[in-house]
């Protein structure tokens, strides 16, 4: 095995996203210490699960370059605010999210990013009606 595989995106997309293996998973198969895993996770601006895993929802706004406005995580690409459940979304569908796209958060909980807890759905109105049962314009 390429002793360098961590620097690998793709690879690394592959363990700790799509199947959802932890650091420590991935550092008992291979080898490769956990530390070095975590950093370039970050370093490649894979979205790390642990946030909503271990913090469940409190997540410190400073935490490893992530930013939480109180209810969704973001994160900072070239100057930019990116949201987080609309990048994991995005990587899930394969493309990115049109304008007027919204991205569900299944459990509520909005800062539980697992592709698995996010549903896309095809407007804002669409969303609010189909997922909350709510009239979209009209505060229920
Ligand atoms: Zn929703």
């Amino acid at each position: 095995m390429n002793k360098f595989i961590y620097r690998n995106k793709k690879w690394l997309y592959k363990k700790y996203v799509t199947e959802r293996k932890s650091f420590d998973t991935i550092s008992k198969e291979t080898g490769i210490n956990r530390s070095t895993l975590a950093k370039w996770t970050y370093k490649l601006g894979i979205p790390t699960r642990n946030l909503s895993e271990s913090h469940k929802g409190q997540v410190p706004h400073n935490y490893k370059g992530f930013h939480y406005n109180g209810k969704y995580l973001g994160r900072y690409v070239n100057k930019k605010k990116v949201l987080i459940h609309r990048e994991v979304m995005a990587e899930k569908l394969g493309r990115k999210l049109k304008r007027g796209e919204v991205v569900h958060h299944i459990n509520e909980n909005s800062t539980d990013n697992r592709p698995e807890n996010l549903k896309l759905c095809s407007s804002p109105g669409r969303h609010l009606a189909d997922e909350h049962h709510k009239v979209y314009g009209k505060s229920v």
